[in-house]
């Protein structure tokens, strides 16, 4: 029912150096949109499976404070391909902090990810959507290459980043994302991962 939902993998679309910001979308006349998950509260297999059978590019974005013990089910995401990005190590607001705090709440995670994974993210979400000037300074200070919001378009355009509902109402993550798919699918959309756009 969901096959033909991933697009093909695109290569050469870099856009350069330089730091960037995605407020919730980013334009391409391709109808493609991307998925990313926050947190990383939802451990439910059953994602790993649904990310291996439809080869489905998703980014999590995670939170050291959330994950906890739970760094073993993103390695397995990470191992049928998902991305591994950076949500802080404590999910504060961060505008409430300093630069200071902010810098260590950020870089604190790219070591983290660094020491689990092996890898810097280029990636970074601040919790609840809220950054100030000092956040994007933070970020590029931390190596991260570009600050990733969200859209909440019920209707699809191109580009746009979606947040993938955490499992509601008895749901769970792979229910709610099955769901999203369909939605997607119905809309003439496929799936593309975020980091080749970027
Ligand atoms: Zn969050």
């Amino acid at each position: 029912m969901l096959a033909g939902l991933v697009a093909e993998g695109r290569l050469g679309r870099k856009t350069g150096q330089g730091f960037h910001t995605y407020p919730g979308a980013r334009r391409t006349r391709d109808k493609v949109v991307f998925l990313t998950f926050d947190d990383g509260a939802e451990r439910d297999p059953r994602f790993v499976d649904l990310v291996r059978e439809l080869r489905l590019p998703v980014s999590m974005f995670l939170t050291d404070s959330v994950v906890g013990p739970g760094y073993a089910h993103f390695g397995r995401l990470r191992a049928v391909g998902a991305s591994v990005q950076n949500h802080t190590l404590d999910h504060p607001y961060l505008p409430s902090l300093p630069y200071a705090g902010q810098r260590a709440e950020i870089c604190g995670q790219q070591d983290k990810l660094k020491q689990r994974f092996g890898i810097r993210p280029r990636l970074f979400r601040p919790p609840y959507g809220a950054y100030n000037h000092d956040t994007l300074g933070a970020a590029a200070d931390c190596g991260v290459a570009a600050v990733v919001l969200w859209s909440d378009r019920e209707r699809l355009r191109p580009g746009d980043i979606l947040h993938c509902p955490e499992g509601q109402h008895g749901t769970s993550l792979t229910k709610a994302t099955t769901n999203l798919l369909r939605n997607i699918q119905e809309q003439g959309y496929t799936v593309a991962r975020l980091e080749d756009y970027l």
